[in-house]
């Protein structure tokens, strides 16, 4: 089959040279459903990995209702809070060391405000940024300034919140450095932007990638980064890099169920594998820069 690939310059670098990574099928929603085969490349430049240009999602998409229908998670706030508050705790593990109490706090891509509603008692004010009209209404009943855009936000609150999250957004948008550059303004000189995304470094991509590469790419994720990139990136939109920190969100039977049947099982606990053992498995997956996620912390210079 004749694969449709579009690569034009690297947004990062502004390089035209690419390597192939990965050419097949993605996820075109849900992991369930699979696109028509396309490529994954890897910028010859920067090093960042993007998916074809003709596959990837145009930003529009996600303030539809079709968006979140496609990704299997329904359209009401409560599906939203049934699919997210069980990974708060990892944001929360990815935001330890910063004091939320009395300070201004912003979460770009917020969605229902999942994460919001885990540290807004601490915070003076809490901005919400969310494409999606969806939920509007519910953060502003919860008392949470409402934005569509960073953009929007900028019109009022520029240089003026503490700490910037944006939790599983970078991966999404048309361009990471204009990305980062918009968060930077919302910033006050010594304030903090915490991102986090997909670590392209998942043991699971070195372990079987023929198995897992076509569940890891989907339409959703235009770039796939590793600490280097998403560094670059941030150096490019004028941040410097404090903390990077990786959190491993699934368990040891995850990556075992993955080994032994090919297909995602998510987190179900196998026989004999003991929470000791996930323990052990996540503390060698993120000491050794393989889990599952990426959290950097990053400041002005
Ligand atoms: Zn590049």
């Amino acid at each position: 089959m004749p694969i449709n690939a579009n690569f034009p310059e690297c947004k990062i670098c502004n390089q035209t040279e690419w390597d192939l990574v990965y050419s097949g099928p993605v996820r075109a929603g849900s992991f369930t459903v699979k696109t028509a085969p396309t490529e994954v490349r890897c910028c010859k430049g920067c090093g960042i990995w993007q998916l074809s240009e003709d596959c990837a999602f145009d930003s529009e998409t996600y303030a539809s209702e079709e968006y979140r229908e496609a990704m299997g998670q329904g359209t009401e706030v409560e599906d939203f809070f049934k699919a997210h508050d069980e990974y708060q705790p990892y944001n929360i593990k990815g935001i330890a060391g910063l004091n939320y109490r009395g300070a201004v706090i912003a979460d770009v891509g917020c969605g229902a405000g999942s994460f919001l509603d885990h540290v807004s008692g601490l915070a003076k004010k809490v901005l919400s940024i969310e494409p999606t009209p969806l939920y509007h209404a519910s953060l502003k009943s919860r008392g949470y300034h409402v934005y569509p855009f960073t953009i929007d936000a900028l019109k009022t609150e520029k240089n003026s919140v503490d700490f910037v999250t944006s939790f599983q957004v970078i991966e999404h948008v048309d361009d990471p450095v204009k990305f980062l550059d918009e968060l930077s303004k919302l910033l006050v000189d010594d304030g903090r932007i915490v991102v986090a995304t997909p670590n392209r470094e998942d043991i699971l991509l070195k372990l079987i990638p023929d198995e897992f590469m076509p569940f890891y790419f989907r339409r959703a994720h235009r770039w796939y980064f590793d600490q280097k990139c998403l560094t670059a990136c941030a150096e490019k939109a004028g941040l410097v890099v404090e903390e990077i920190k990786f959190i491993h969100t699934f368990d040891m039977s995850n990556t075992l169920s993955w080994l032994k049947d090919k297909v995602p099982k998510g987190n179900n606990r196998l026989n004999g594998i003991l929470p000791e053992m996930d323990q052990l498995w996540t503390t060698f997956l993120q000491a050794s820069g393989q889990a599952d996620n990426i959290y950097m912390t990053l400041k002005k210079p």
